[in-house]
Formats: C-alpha cells, structure tokens, sequence
C-alpha cells in the first residue's frame, strides 16, 4: 500500500462517512465490512421514521449525549446538524424539520436512496468497499488480520494501513453485524471496554395476568414519564405484555438502568394529565359522580379512557374508591414498578464499549498509534430523537480530519 493508505473496519453510517471524508481529501479507502452489504443497520433504523439528526440548539444538543457532553460538543461543532443537512443534499436527499425538531428525509427519499447515493458518490470517490471480510485482530504495529468469508472462500490474510478506522457499532440487532463479537480482539491487546448494556429500549413490569389478557398492547397519548424526582419526559407511551415502550421510556433507560443496578426498584412515574393544573384536576375529581362507574367518571371528567381505569386497579387496587385527593396524586403519579430492562438484542442502541480513556482527543487509541475508533462502538450513549446518527456521524468526521491532518499522540 502506498504512505496515504488506509482502512476502514465497519461500513455503518460512521465508517462511511469516515471513508468519503478521506476520500474527499486524497486518501487511499479500503473500506472492510464483515456482512454481505454495508449499512444495514441504517437502514433498520429507517424502518421506523428515518430521524438523521436533530434541530435542537447546540447546547442542549451536547447535552443529550450525558457524560460526554463536552466532548460531543466538540465532535458537533465540527460536524453539526446543519452539516448533516447539507451532505445529506449534496447526495440529492432533502431533508425537513418535523414539529419534534427531529430531522428527516423528506417522504419521496427512502432510507435505501440515500444509501444507493452515497454508495455511488463513494464508488466515484474510488473509495474501496469490500464486502463479507471480516476483521479478526491485530498485528504487529500497524498489522490488521483479515478474513474472506465470501461463498467458498475462507482465506486470511493482513494489510498494513497508515491509518485504521474502526466503527464496528455497538451490539444489538445482531443481525445486522452490529453483534459486539469485537470486545475480545480489542481486551487481548488491553483497551478498556465496559460492558454493553441495552440503551433505548423497553422496560419489563410484571403486570398480572387480567392485564396482560386485558390490555394486550395499548397507547397512552400526551404523559409525562419520570424516574423518582428526575426530569418527566413526554411523549406516547406504550403498554405492552412485557411492560411498558415509547420514546419516554426509551429516554430514561440510563436512569431505569441506574436504579436497578443499585439494587433499589426502578419505579417509573407516570403522570396521566401533565398539562391540567393540580388545582383544575382536583376540582374537576370533586365532581359528584352519581351513578357514573369509575371508568365513566374518568372518562367523563377527564377524557381517560381505557386502558387507564384497567392501569390504575392493576397498581392501586383499590383507586376506584379513593378519595380526590388521593386520586389526583394517583393520576399524576402512577408507580410502575420495572423488573429489568429489555434485551440487549431488541435494543435500539447499546451503552458500553470503548472506554473514552482509552483513546485520545483524536479519538486515537493511545496504544496504537494510527488506529482510530468512531461511532457506536464508543462507550456513549444519547436518546432517541436523530442523536444516535448524529453521534455517529459526527465521530465518524472527526476521525477522519484527524488522520488527514495528520495525527498526533494527544496528552492524556
Ligand atoms: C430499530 C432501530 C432504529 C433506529 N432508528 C434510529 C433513528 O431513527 N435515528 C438515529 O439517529 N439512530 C437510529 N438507530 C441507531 C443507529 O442505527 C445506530 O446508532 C448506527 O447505525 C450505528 O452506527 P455505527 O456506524 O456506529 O455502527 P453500525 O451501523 O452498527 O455498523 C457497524 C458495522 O460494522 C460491521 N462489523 C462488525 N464487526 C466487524 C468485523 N469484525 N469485521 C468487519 N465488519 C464488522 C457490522 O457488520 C456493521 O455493518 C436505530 C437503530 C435501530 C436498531
């Protein structure tokens, strides 16, 4: 290979970015990726509203990525939202701001057109894209060994790079690659990676059998969601067999994930009437019921329909008598208490991975010089929303103006 080669492991939205980056700025790409098609997990998460990014102010943007705000203040600055925007339109996808500030691609561009775009803007930048090998370890200083799984093909061999990129995602949907069976190649040469963790996903509730027959799967519009006394976060909630799902719940597995590695009940606090003040929802329960049923009273003074009164017996046995008091904080606040949250496997994205000691500013693992790591498999994590993407992407770019400005250990 010549001096301005390098290697890309991982073709997700963060290896492919990293790759037309450096293409863009005369580098040699070889990009590796260990399935039959790159971006398969991109297009997955197509499936349900392509959210790209986000149009929040930058501020609160860094803060959504928790811990890590800092530093994704920094990746975002370099490659922001508006940035997105406008690769995104480069490759002839047009893209909207939706009520939410989520951004999307308007309705005429698929997932799978804006892949086939950047594919063939890649192909024209000659960026490299072979498919079915899969990376297998290290060698030596800047050795990568390598291995052909195309049909009848199990041949091994290793490249020396300039430069390495891995972006090996993070490990739920398996199916899609993104399956974590990195963790070991990088632990033998010693990088700290903390434990994978479901991120994003659904809680389980150990609703009784009358619910789950009851119920079933049922959605509970315009509530307020909130762990102990933390932020509430609205939104859809949905009650489901298993528990509970929806862009709130999604939004508070760290503090969910907290609580119950603490040992202490994860208690998820539902309030049903965010928007009416306390003093109009108690005058509006002092009503005399008459011969109204409580599901009648509910419906009637309050517009909560069913499932709320099958929600609030199965939690407070006996809400049907309470008084309106009681019945107020019960509403506002109704304790559904999670048993554990859902598998790593079904979750939209992963917490742990590669621990941020162990690289340096340039995202460089400090033990191996010319060896970079971007998107998912970083140990961040960020809500739902278009924050996902946009972490990846941004990490993506940085690696690459990094290496193409040429790195440089950085200082711990
Ligand atoms: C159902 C679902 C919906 C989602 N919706 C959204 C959304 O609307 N908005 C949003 O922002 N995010 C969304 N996401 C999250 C987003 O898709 C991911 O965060 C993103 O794809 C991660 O990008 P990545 O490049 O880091 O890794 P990945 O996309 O996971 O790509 C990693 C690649 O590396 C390859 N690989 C792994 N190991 C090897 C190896 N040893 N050798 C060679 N190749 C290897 C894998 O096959 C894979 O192709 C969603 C995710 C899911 C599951």
């Amino acid at each position: 290979m010549s001096t301005k080669t390098v290697a890309i492991v991982g073709g997700g939205p963060a290896g492919l970015l990293a790759a037309q980056r450096l293409a863009e700025r005369g580098w040699q790409v070889q990009l590796f990726e260990a399935q039959a098609t790159v971006g398969r997990k991109f297009l997955v998460a197509g499936h349900g509203g392509f959210n790209l990014s986000n149009a929040e102010d930058a501020e609160p943007f860094a803060g959504r990525y928790g811990t890590e705000s800092t530093r994704f203040g920094a990746l975002l600055e370099h490659f922001s939202a508006a940035d997105l925007r406008a690769w995104a339109g480069d490759l002839g996808i047009e893209t909207f701001v939706g009520t939410s500030g989520r951004i999307f691609p308007v309705a005429a561009h698929k997932p799978a057109d804006l892949l086939r775009a950047w594919l063939g803007r890649l192909r024209e930048l000659g960026v490299e894209i072979t498919t079915r090998h899969r990376w297998l370890g290290f060698v030596g200083a800047a050795g990568l060994r390598l291995r052909d799984e195309s049909a009848g093909a199990s041949r091994e061999f290793i490249i020396e790079p300039t430069a390495t990129v891995l972006a090996l995602g993070g490990a739920s949907w398996a199916k899609t690659g993104s399956d974590g069976a990195w963790v070991p190649l990088l632990q033998e040469i010693g990088m700290p990676v903390v434990p994978f963790a479901p991120a994003n996903c659904g809680a389980e509730i150990a609703w009784s059998a009358f619910f789950r027959e009851k119920v079933g799967r049922a959605p509970l519009k315009n509530i307020a969601l909130r762990v102990k006394d933390g932020p509430a976060v609205r939104g859809e909630l949905m009650l489901t067999d298993y528990g509970v799902e929806g862009t709130p719940v999604y939004a508070l597995t760290p503090q969910v994930r907290a609580a119950l590695a603490a040992g202490g009940p994860a208690v998820l606090r539902l309030n049903l009437k965010p928007d009416l003040p306390p003093a109009t929802l108690l005058q509006k329960l002092r009503q005399p019921r008459g011969k109204a049923s409580f599901p009648e009273f509910l419906k009637k003074t309050l517009h909560l329909g069913p499932p709320v009164p099958t929600l609030l017996r199965e939690v407070a046995p006996e809400a049907a008598t309470l008084e309106p008091e009681a019945l107020a904080a019960l509403l506002t606040s109704v304790p559904l208490p999670v048993m554990g949250l859902r598998p790593l496997d079904e979750a939209i994205s992963t917490a742990g991975g590669i621990a941020f000691s162990a690289v340096d500013e340039n995202l460089m693992l400090w033990q191996r010089p010319g060896t970079f790591v971007a998107g998912e498999m970083l140990d961040w994590e960020a809500p739902t929303g278009g924050y996902l993407l946009q972490g990846c992407f941004s990490t993506g770019a940085w690696v690459a103006r990094a290496i193409s400005e040429g790195w440089l250990p950085g200082k711990r």
